[in-house]
């Protein structure tokens, strides 16, 4: 029987593995299919606080695990199949072998939409992202692309201009889900050009290891053609990874876990942290926080249940 099983091994899981690890409670932190979450996708991180040089994403990861480990956590490859919490202990089926848990926090994070194209895949972290608040400082005076219709594209966009020389908006048609509010204002942004009925089809150069250009597609006239581009932001959508706790925790109607207060959810003993709940602020400083608060409510849980 544990006292806690953390899923997820990104900046939520691995910061509520420390707080409860050195609070002597012995997690188990099961990684997950993208073990490390968003950042070990990324390259250098500027913004997470105490490192003035800044980290690489991977490092702070590593760093963390290590952590932890340090006070005593135990880490698991692979991920949660089935859960299920209609009584206590919960029970998690972890690749096939059931476990049994007096608290769980779900810090299972949300992945970002991507293309799908083998070259992004080459290029992520190498001129590719899906985060321009963590990404965009590298981009000054540069030319920036930027993929979506949505409030996440517009918003990206405009924060874009801030560093890039001219910020290429492409969408893959001519209606926006983005609020009129956030459109006029990129639309209103005279280093926004937008390429609208556009697809990606390539992105350019794997070889070389960075972005140096994207092949297009107008989807209404054929016409094909490159553009010259240095970096090459995704902005069409997050999925939460909540798929397996469906119909047992609250979820809104994007999958994301709605938070009961603090970082409970609708199951007592069953906590959230990380972008799993949030769909707002994303970065691994507050998904960090977020770990730190489930790992202290689980903390009073166990100690007022008297477990
Ligand atoms: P979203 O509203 O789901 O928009 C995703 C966009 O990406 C859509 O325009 C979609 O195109 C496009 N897209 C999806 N898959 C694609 C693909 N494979 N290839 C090309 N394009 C693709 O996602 P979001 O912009 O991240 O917003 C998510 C939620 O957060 C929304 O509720 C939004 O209002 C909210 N949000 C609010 C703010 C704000 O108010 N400050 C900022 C950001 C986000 P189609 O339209 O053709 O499907």
């Amino acid at each position: 029987m544990r006292n806690v099983v953390i899923i997820g091994s990104g900046c939520a899981g691995n910061t509520a593995a420390i707080y409860t690890a050195r609070a002597n409670l012995k997690p188990l932190v099961v990684g997950g299919h993208d073990a490390g979450g968003q950042l070990s996708l990324t390259t250098l991180v500027e913004n997470f606080p105490g490192f003035p040089e800044g980290i690489n994403g991977p490092d702070l990861i590593a760093n963390m695990n290590k952590q932890a480990c340090n006070f005593g956590a135990e880490y698991v490859h692979g991920a949660v199949l089935d859960a299920d919490f209609s009584a206590r202990p919960f029970r998690l089926n972890i690749e096939n072998e059931w476990v049994e848990t007096r608290t769980v926090i779900v810090a299972s994070g949300a992945s970002a939409r991507w293309l799908g194209l083998p070259s992004e895949r080459e290029l992520i972290g190498h001129g590719v992202s899906s985060c321009a608040t963590c990404d965009g400082f590298f981009y000054r005076n540069k030319n920036i692309m930027v993929v979506g219709g949505g409030d996440s594209a517009m918003e990206e966009a405009n924060f874009l201009t801030r560093f890039g020389r001219e910020v290429t908006l492409v969408h893959r048609r001519e209606e926006f889900r983005a609020s009129k509010i956030m459109l006029d204002r990129a639309r209103h942004n005279p280093k926004v050009k937008f390429l609208l009925n556009t697809v990606v089809e390539e992105i350019h150069d794997p070889a070389q290891h960075l972005v140096t250009g994207a092949r297009l597609r107008n989807v209404k006239t054929g016409e094909v053609w490159e553009q010259p581009v240095d970096g090459f932001f995704l902005a069409i959508g997050h999925v939460p990874n909540t798929k397996v706790f469906r119909g047992q925790l609250d979820t809104d109607a994007d999958g994301y876990i709605v938070s009961h207060g603090g970082a409970r959810t609708n199951i007592p003993g069953v906590f959230h942290a990380g972008d799993v709940q949030d769909r707002t602020y994303r970065q691994a400083i507050t998904a960090s926080g977020a770990g730190c608060m489930a790992a202290m409510e689980v903390e009073r849980f166990l100690e007022s249940e008297g477990l």
